[in-house]
C-alpha cells in the first residue's frame, strides 16, 4: 500500500502519558516520528521519552491552562522550526445520570474536551501553515455520534468536537491543512471515571474492546496519507459493539 514517509515529521500528542495517546507516541515514533509528548503526569511522559529515544520530547503540560498552552508551542517552535500533527487526543468522561451529575464534572469535561482542544489548536495552526501535509486530527468517540444515557455532558463535548472540526476543515483547506477526527468506540484503558471497574472490564471484554494500538493505526493511517487526501472521519469500533 503507498503511504508518506513520515521520517523527520515532528507531532504533538496530547494525552501521551496513558492509553490511544502513548499507543499514538510509540507508533509515531516507530514511524520516524519527532514526537511531543503531553500530559500532567510528568512522571509517566518521562519515562515513555526515555524509552522511546531521541525522537521523544515530554512536555508536561495542563490542556486546560492557556498559559501552559502557549508555553507547549513555543517549545515546540523552539525545538522543531513547526508542526505537521496535532492529535488532539486528550480527553475524560464522568458517568452519571445528568440529574444526579455534578456542575464541576460538567466544568471539568468542557474544559479539558472542547476548551484545552481549541487552545492547542489555536496555538498549533501557525506552527502549521506552509508545512506540506499538515494535519490536525481529534479524538471525539462513537459518543459524538450518538446519544448515550449516563454519557450526556461528555456526548456533548464529543459532538462539539466533531461540529468544530467541520468548520475548521473549511477554514484550513486552503492553507493545505487537514483536519480529521477519530470516533473511537471502546477501547482498552484507562478511561472511565466513575464506572464501576469491574462493570466496565465485563463490557469491555464481551465486546472484544479494541486495543490503544487498533486506534493509533487509524491515526497514522490517516496522516501518511498523500497530501491532498483527507481522511476527514473515522468511526472505528469492536465489530460486537453493535450499540450505539
Ligand atoms: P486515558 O485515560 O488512558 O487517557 C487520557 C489521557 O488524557 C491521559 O494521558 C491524560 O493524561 C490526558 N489528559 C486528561 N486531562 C488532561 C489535561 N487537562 N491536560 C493534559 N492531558 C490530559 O484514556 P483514553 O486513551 O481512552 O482517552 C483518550 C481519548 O479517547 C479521550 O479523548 C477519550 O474521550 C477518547 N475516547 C476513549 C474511548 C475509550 O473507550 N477508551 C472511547 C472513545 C473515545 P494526564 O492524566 O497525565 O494528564
Amino acid at each position: 500500500m503507498e503511504m508518506q514517509n513520515l521520517v523527520g515529521k515532528v507531532a504533538v500528542v496530547t494525552g501521551a502519558s496513558s492509553g490511544i495517546g502513548e499507543a499514538t507516541a510509540r507508533l509515531l515514533v516507530s514511524e520516524g516520528v519527532h514526537v511531543v509528548l503531553v500530559a500532567r503526569r510528568q512522571e509517566r511522559i518521562v519515562q515513555l521519552a526515555r524509552e522511546l529515544g531521541e525522537r521523544a520530547m515530554p512536555v508536561v503540560t495542563d490542556i486546560t491552562d492557556p498559559g501552559q498552552v502557549a508555553t507547549l508551542f513555543n517549545r515546540v517552535k523552539d525545538r522543531h522550526g513547526g508542526l505537521d500533527l496535532l492529535f488532539n487526543n486528550a480527553g475524560f468522561g464522568m458517568f452519571s445520570s445528568f440529574a444526579d451529575s455534578q456542575p464541576e464534572d460538567w466544568r471539568g469535561m468542557v474544559e479539558t474536551n472542547l476548551i484545552g482542544l481549541l487552545s492547542c489548536t489555536q496555538a498549533a495552526i501557525p506552527l502549521m501553515k506552509g508545512r506540506r501535509g499538515a494535519m490536525i486530527a481529534s479524538v471525539s468517540s462513537t459518543g459524538g455520534r450518538y446519544g448515550v444515557a449516563g454519557w450526556s455532558v461528555y456526548c456533548a463535548t464529543k459532538y462539539a468536537v466533531v461540529g468544530f472540526h467541520e468548520t475548521l476543515r473549511k477554514e484550513l483547506g486552503a492553507d493545505g491543512i487537514r483536519v480529521s477526527v477519530i470516533e473511537p468506540g471502546a477501547v482498552w484503558t484507562e478511561f472511565g471515571h466513575g464506572l464501576a471497574p469491574e462493570a466496565l472490564r465485563e463490557r469491555r471484554q464481551n465486546l472484544q474492546a479494541l486495543s490503544p494500538n487498533d486506534v493509533a493505526q487509524a491515526l497514522v493511517y490517516a496522516f501518511a496519507q498523500h497530501p491532498r487526501v483527507l481522511v476527514q472521519e473515522i468511526l472505528v469500533r469492536p465489530v460486537l459493539q453493535v450499540d450505539p
